[in-house]
Formats: C-alpha cells, structure tokens, sequence
C-alpha cells in the first residue's frame, strides 16, 4: 500500500512545497532532516519552524504529519570539502559544478532515508530534486533517481518508490504548485519561514523571502518569486506521475 511517505524536508522552499504535496496525497506522512556540518544552522532551525507551523494552520495535514526524523551526517563534511560546509567561496569550480556540490549528497540521503522508511514501514520517499532550472548536480537528475529506486528495491528486497514532484517544475511553478496545494497561507508561510540563502542570511524579508538577494540560491528564489507574482510563467506541463492531487 503506497499511502504513507517519508519526505527529504530540509526547510527551504522545494522540500516545504513537497512535504505539502506528500500532505495532500498520503495517510501517514513523516520528515527527515540531515544535519552535515552546513555553514549556517538557520536552515535547520527553519525545518523546525515549518513543521510546527504546518501542525498548528493546516489541521487537515496536521493529523497526518507524524514524527520528524533529524540524522546526525557530520562525516559528509568531514570527507568532502564544499561550500556548504567549508568557508569557501561559490563559484564554479574547474569540474564545471558549482563548489556547493557534494558529491553523492542526494545518494547518501535516500539511502538513509530509505533505511528508516524500511524501519517504519513507509512505502515512498519525496524530494524535491528539480532538473528544469538546477546547478547541474547530476544526483538531482531524473534518472540517477530512477536508478537509485531500483537499486533501494533490489537492497532492501522491497519496492521502495522514489517521487520528485518538482522535478520538471521550474521555481515559478513551483510556487504555483504550492498555492494550489495550500492557497495564501501556505504561499505566506513559505516566503517567510522556509530557508534558501547559501550564505545564511535572515536579516531583510524581502518579497520572494529572506535571503542576501545577491548569491545563485537568493537569485533563483527572486527570479521565480517574481515570475509567479507577475503571472508571467504558468507551470510547466506536468510530466507523468506530477499531476497535482486533488
Ligand atoms: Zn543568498
């Protein structure tokens, strides 16, 4: 039965949007979250502020929302050296991947995930990887996941299915998604309380959210904020599998 869900929910705008959609879709639904040494602990302390959030204005998911997973991945800033953990500065480095790349994040996340969804019988993992407007992270694309859930299946010799709700979304779209999902309040409660500046900055609440506006994360996030509010780019097409719940 394919009714209970464990979301990857970092507290930025792509995981909160999902968790929502996971919300909207499953019985049961549970979070887990990755402590890896990131720079700025702000991204964990939102995770927190959503989910209580959610508890507290949506009480049809609240009755769903279970418990919250948070895994201690201290190691995977000890054996690589990127941007979100070390002080270093975001560009492109000479592998073409921005320096915020870590190699295999997105493996060892739904591996992990997936040994606690196995634990508490949860029969799909969500998360909010993207390929229409990313960095070009190549565990984020649709068919390394693709071939990770087989890989899961064939592991644990159970079916593990792996949804990517965003993955043909742009952010714009993604915005819409979450309106359509939760109306205002949610669009509200994702502009202020969700989390995606690379540099961890909170101190201005801008339109699109908080950020410094300036680094590609905040760039994004204000590029896409603004295509939805200007009603200038409808969401993509739904690939097969996307549609929105009812
Ligand atoms: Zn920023």
């Amino acid at each position: 039965m394919h009714d209970t869900a464990l979301v990857l929910f970092s507290g930025g705008q792509d995981s909160t949007t999902c968790l929502a959609w996971a919300l909207q879709r499953y019985r049961h639904v549970e979070t887990i979250g990755f402590d890896y040494g990131q720079r700025h602990a702000v991204e964990l302390e939102c995770r927190t502020t959503v989910l209580e959030r959610l508890r507290a204005e949506f009480p049809s998911w609240a009755q769903r929302l279970g418990t919250d997973h948070l895994l201690d991945l201290s190691l995977l800033g000890q054996v690589s050296d990127t941007a979100l953990t070390q002080p270093k500065a975001i560009e492109l480095a000479a592998s073409g991947l921005p320096t915020t790349f870590v190699p295999g994040r997105n493996l060892l996340f739904f591996t992990f995930a997936a040994t606690i969804a196995f634990r508490r019988g949860l029969a799909v993992l969500v998360g909010g990887m993207c390929e229409t407007d990313y960095s070009g992270y190549p565990d984020c694309r649709d068919n390394t996941l693709k071939a990770l859930q087989v890989a899961l299946s064939l592991g644990l010799a159970t079916p593990v299915v792996i949804e990517t709700p965003l993955m043909w979304l742009d952010k714009a779209a993604t915005w819409v998604l979450a309106q359509q999902l939760g109306g205002p309040e949610l669009i509200e409660l994702i502009r202020k309380e969700t989390h995606t500046c690379y540099l961890g900055e909170r101190g201005e609440l801008h339109p699109w959210g908080y950020g410094c506006g300036r680094c590609p994360a905040c760039e994004l996030r204000r590029r896409g904020y603004e295509a939805f509010v200007g009603g200038s780019s409808p969401a993509h097409p739904s690939a097969p599998g996307n549609e929105v719940a009812p």
